[in-house]
């Protein structure tokens, strides 16, 4: 039996995308899958920085930009601060834990059927992802810990 875990080969998905690989986008697009997601492209310049040379803020958003374009990757929107960028692309729901900021992904198997509310008020609904706020098992951990 191989029980190794395949690489992805993150050229041929760039290729296969009709995206051009270059250093940037691959070593982007392979940290956002190798950590499951979840991250600011700040978060990404600076973890970045040291790895390619002459990367800037601008470059790594432009990179985010062609790769969530591509459908490679998901932008998650919040209304406050910076988007963070998603390796999963299934559709799926977050968790945001108010303490640590980390994000947990969640399913529905069944989704809310939001036309007849959106009609009502005449709105057309382009997406919309289910946000719930708490405190994540680790940060219950720490707290009971710290008392
Ligand atoms: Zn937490
Ligand atoms: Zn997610």
């Amino acid at each position: 039996m191989d029980h190794d875990i395949k690489e992805p080969d993150i050229p041929e998905i760039l290729k296969s995308v009709g995206l051009r690989v270059t250093p940037q986008r691959d070593a982007i697009l392979r940290h956002i899958i190798d950590r499951k997601g979840h991250m600011s492209a700040d978060q990404i310049y600076r973890f970045m920085q040291g790895s390619l040379p002459n990367l800037s803020v601008s470059t790594v958003y432009n990179t985010l930009k062609s790769l969530s374009d591509a459908g490679l990757i998901r932008e998650i929107k919040f209304g406050d601060g910076a988007s963070l960028f998603d390796a999963n692309r299934e559709p799926h729901h977050h968790m945001v834990c108010t303490v640590c900021k980390e994000l947990f992904d969640f399913y529905l198997l069944a989704t809310p059927d939001l036309t007849q509310i959106a009609q009502q008020v005449h709105f057309h609904i382009e997406e919309y992802h289910i946000q719930v706020k708490g405190i994540c098992d680790a940060c219950q951990r720490r707290m009971i810990d710290v008392k």
